[in-house]
């Protein structure tokens, strides 16, 4: 499969990962909306959050966020997951965006 984050994910691609572990790999986004702006991959394909069939891939994800910004001395920080095009996904295996250092409106554009 011609997926991006999967060759992140197994290295296809090298990237500078700022954190991994067995299932999760974070990475900075190419094009960041805040100044700090990371991505929250499984290593696992899955289009989107409509696919996640587990508590645990949901977890495993999830739960890598808080040790990430407590290594990144990040306390506030919005987390977002788009689904679907209208929602503006734009890459088709799901990532949870994780942005901070300035203010963010709500609700979201
Ligand atoms: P979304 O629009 O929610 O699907 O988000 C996709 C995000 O992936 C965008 O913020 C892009 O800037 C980012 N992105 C796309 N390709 C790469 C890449 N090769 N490395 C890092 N971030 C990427
Ligand atoms: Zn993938």
């Amino acid at each position: 499969m011609d997926c991006i984050f999967c060759k992140i994910a197994n290295k296809e691609i090298p990237t500078n990962l700022i954190y991994e572990d067995e299932n999760v790999a974070a990475f900075n986004d190419l094009n960041p909306q805040a100044p700090v702006h990371f991505l929250v991959i499984p290593k696992k394909h899955y289009a989107s959050l409509s696919e996640i069939d587990s508590k645990e891939a949901f977890g495993n994800i999830f739960s890598a966020i808080p040790k990430i910004t407590a290594k990144l001395g990040i306390k506030e920080y919005r987390t977002v997951v788009n689904t679907g095009a209208d929602a503006g996904q734009t890459v088709f295996h799901i990532h949870v965006h994780v942005m901070a250092g300035r203010k963010f409106n709500w609700p979201a554009g």
